[in-house]
């Protein structure tokens, strides 16, 4: 149909929770008091030896133990525990990773691949049952390197219309979906909140990068940092799956409020169109082919303007 599909990989389809910049945010956020000041004086279960690559599992406990936690952040999808050495230990939770906190007594479970024991009796537990999540333990230099590889804050003040519009620019040809998953470009966004932005910006997620006016790239950053705040202040979104949950085992409550990730085949929650499903960069994308507007309007039947019911109005130049 759109002719750049690309060839299907065995990725999640549509419908499944993977963790993106608001539920890592909002992990790292239930964490902080709890984790801050902490000593690691137990380093256990870590049955799963790529989880802690390129340590071995007996190094990476040596390298952890007596570690104490100075500040907990998050950098793109990071979780990161700066600890007072200087060093970082970043974790990426993949595709079904969770960092639940339980009293030191509370026997993991099959899919815990890590426990961190903490001095004051609590043990941070590291779940994954598709085991795509990384702990990786980096020295200030590692962690810097780490920070330079990836794109922008989409929420940072230094994010603006001005750098959105350099970034999409230099990747003109790009698909604007791929851009946005793409974390050097910009930082944390994944399939779920990629989708989302591009509703709330009625843009086509096959649309090239460089086709946007700067009316569509400043409808763009702001639906990415709404559909990104609002997230966060839901606390992420936890689907049927229920893959995401934080703290010590607490849903979060944004999943009612997509409008098109997970939906396909359903009514567009603003004009009632089939809410279509395609492929691309080896992603199920979500869209509604009506609000959406501007990739190979050729195959597209005419439509009248006006007719989708834009919550601004587009300037077609
Ligand atoms: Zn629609």
């Amino acid at each position: 149909m759109y002719g750049l599909v690309e060839k299907p990989r065995p990725v999640a389809a549509g419908g499944v929770s993977m963790p993106e910049l608001p539920e890592v945010e909002t992990t790292a956020r239930f964490l902080r008091p709890h984790l801050s000041g902490r000593a690691i004086v137990g380093v256990r279960a870590l049955d799963y030896p790529p989880l802690v690559a390129p340590y071995s599992r007996e190094g990476f406990a040596a390298a952890l133990l007596g570690g104490r936690v100075r500040d907990l952040g998050r950098r793109g999808k990071h979780l990161l525990l700066f600890l007072e050495d200087g060093r970082v230990l970043a974790i990426h939770l993949g595709m079904s990773g969770r960092l639940l906190l339980f009293p030191r007594e509370t026997p993991p479970d099959r899919h815990t691949h890590a426990v961190l024991d903490l001095d004051d009796g609590n043990a941070l537990h590291f779940g994954d049952p598709r085991k795509f999540g990384r702990m990786r333990l980096l020295s200030a230099e590692e962690y810097a390197a780490l920070d330079r590889r990836l794109g922008p804050e989409p929420l940072s003040p230094t994010f603006t219309v001005q750098v959105l519009a350099q970034r999409l620019q230099a990747r003109s040809q790009a698909r604007l979906k791929a851009l946005l998953l793409d974390q050097r470009i910009l930082a944390g966004l994944g399939n779920i909140y990629a989708d989302e932005a591009l509703f709330r910006a009625g843009l086509h997620p096959f649309r090239p990068a460089g086709s946007l006016t700067p009316e569509d790239v400043g409808r763009l950053h702001q639906a990415i940092r709404e559909v990104l705040e609002e997230a966060i202040a839901a606390e992420g979104t936890t689907l049927p799956d229920r893959a995401f949950r934080f703290g010590t085992g607490t849903d979060g409550r944004f999943a009612v409020r997509l409008q098109v990730y997970g939906r396909a085949g359903r009514p567009c929650p603003r004009c009632g169109t089939t809410l279509r499903r395609e492929r691309l960069a080896g992603r199920s994308t979500c869209f509604c082919p009506r609000c959406q507007k501007g990739a190979f309007e050729e195959d597209e039947p005419k439509r009248k303007s006006k007719s989708c019911g834009q919550r601004t109005p587009v300037v077609v130049k």
